[in-house]
């Protein structure tokens, strides 16, 4: 199978071209979310770039395999070797189980991934859920000589790997300047070096989250999840790595370095990275109060926002910038985004009701080479959507006859739009169908709650004429305690 798809390798900092290791088979792996809190834009931006790429390797004909992970377990809060473990201190904070932080982030995390369209990966494995072959790794990893036990902790030892190998080789740092930047340990830690990270962390017999091994009862160090389970669904050597940009180091400057020690080999062809989010110009964080999750903007219940977005709107901005260039969200990007959203739905839609001619006025092979074009060279969404566009005003001009197509031109057309819009950019045109959200959502949701006072009011006659009109206007409304559901048919 041959394709002209190439993709930036972040590893050797280059196009390539995409050649798989078992074709028709492709294995990708992205890093999923650490689950204890609500996802927000960066979630976003990492969810919609890697399912687009699976999308569209699907739609070049290649079968895909897709790992997309939870960590539920050995995140520490500072992304290093200190500090509570994230879901842990969040258990704390609300009085629960660990297990119940997890099962409630990761639920909300499907809701807003299925409202903004992204298909679920084949394979969705859970940190907890392989602490065994995370112990294999490790053993491999000491009896290769790259690991030390302290205390009933096990830490990786870069220096020692750095003799023989490049720690840095997909940051493109240098093991000088990290060892010279790197604080001097201050005599607490038990790490040889600063630079050195956690395989497995002892655990205090308070510490939940915890299981038995060799070295005593603790728990995975962060990064080994990612290097266990990649290679355990996808093989010892796979396709695509793919994550945010904010994962490059450490995190998978040390996967390299587990499977490399561990394994006698690395085991990604090619690493993709997907640029960050910033808020007007400034970069998103917690402290900073421009951190906007992504409930906040179907709601509209954040003070940087105007009014609520659509996940459709939300999706769409981000495929307007590619994924390797930073994005900077703004009320004015958003409204531009929703307008021409709507623009290119309702063409794509217009395409239905065309009527063929006996000739073409317009050169659809050309939109058609143009588009593929710009989805080979390495996912360029900007500059397909602005094709999609151009063909937009050719769409415009059919419709109003002046220009005309014959009919295999139209059905290229209309295949070109369906593949594009709704198969490889997951965009889809029920804008408000999902309850609750959207112009349509809030209307609804302001009628059932004149039918609910009605109802209170003992006004039966309203309410009945309420629903009957929305069931007129296709829209099913079910009563439950103290209001309604509903669904557009
Ligand atoms: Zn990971």
């Amino acid at each position: 199978m041959t394709n002209n798809f190439f993709v930036y390798n972040t590893l050797t900092r280059k196009k390539e071209r995409f050649e798989p290791l078992n074709p028709p088979l492709v294995g990708l792996y992205a890093c999923g979310p650490t689950v204890y809190g609500d996802a927000h834009l960066g979630h976003a931006r990492q969810a919609i770039t890697f399912d687009v790429l699976y999308r569209y390797l699907q739609y070049l004909g290649y079968r895909v395999r897709y790992v997309r992970n939870i960590t539920d377990v050995g995140h520490l809060e500072n992304d290093a070797d200190e500090g509570e473990d994230k879901i842990l201190k969040k258990a704390r904070l609300e009085s629960v189980e660990p297990m119940e932080v997890v099962q409630h982030y990761m639920n909300r995390y499907h809701n807003n991934m299925r409202e903004l369209n992204i298909l679920q990966p084949s394979i969705e494995p859970r940190a907890s859920g392989h602490i065994i072959e995370q112990q294999e790794l490790i053993r491999k990893i000491m009896n290769a000589g790259y690991a030390y036990e302290v205390n009933g902790s096990v830490y990786f030892d870069v220096t020692r790997y750095s003799k023989t190998n490049h720690y840095g080789i997909l940051s493109g740092r240098k093991i000088e300047d990290l060892l010279s930047n790197t604080r001097t340990l201050d005599g607490q830690s038990e790490k040889r070096n600063a630079l050195d990270f956690a395989l497995w962390k002892k655990a205090d017999p308070t510490h939940i989250m915890q299981w038995s091994s060799e070295w005593g009862d603790g728990y995975p160090g962060w990064h080994l999840e990612c290097s266990a389970m990649s290679t355990k669904y996808l093989g010892m050597q796979f396709d695509i790595h793919g994550g945010g940009m904010d994962l490059l180091f450490p995190h998978h400057e040390c996967e390299i370095a587990q499977n490399v020690a561990g394994y006698g080999h690395s085991s990604v062809r090619y690493w993709m990275h997907n640029n960050m989010i910033t808020i007007n110009g400034q970069k998103m964080g917690r402290s900073l109060g421009n951190f906007i999750t992504l409930d906040a903007l179907f709601s509209g219940d954040h003070d940087l926002l105007d009014r609520s977005y659509t996940p459709m709107t939300i999706k769409f901005f981000i495929l307007q910038a590619h994924y390797r260039s930073t994005l900077d969200f703004s009320n004015e990007a958003l409204h531009a985004s929703e307008k021409g959203l709507m623009r290119l739905l309702k063409a794509t839609d217009a395409l239905d009701s065309l009527k063929p001619g006996t000739s073409s006025s317009i050169d659809v092979d050309k939109i058609i080479s143009s588009c593929d074009k710009a989805m080979e060279d390495d996912m360029n969404t900007p500059v397909l959507i602005g094709h999609l566009f151009d063909g937009v005003k050719l769409i415009n001009g059919l419709s109003e006859d002046r220009q005309t197509i014959g009919k295999e031109d139209l059905v290229k057309l209309k295949s070109l739009y369906h593949s594009y819009v709704y198969a490889v950019l997951g965009l889809t045109k029920s804008e408000g169908s999902v309850p609750g959200k959207g112009i349509t959502g809030n209307l609804v949701e302001m009628i059932l709650q004149l039918r609910t006072d009605a109802k209170a009011n003992r006004d039966f006659e309203t309410a009945d004429r309420i629903r009957d009109g929305l069931t007129s206007l296709g829209i099913t409304v079910k009563d439950k305690k103290g209001g309604a559901d509903w669904e557009i048919n």
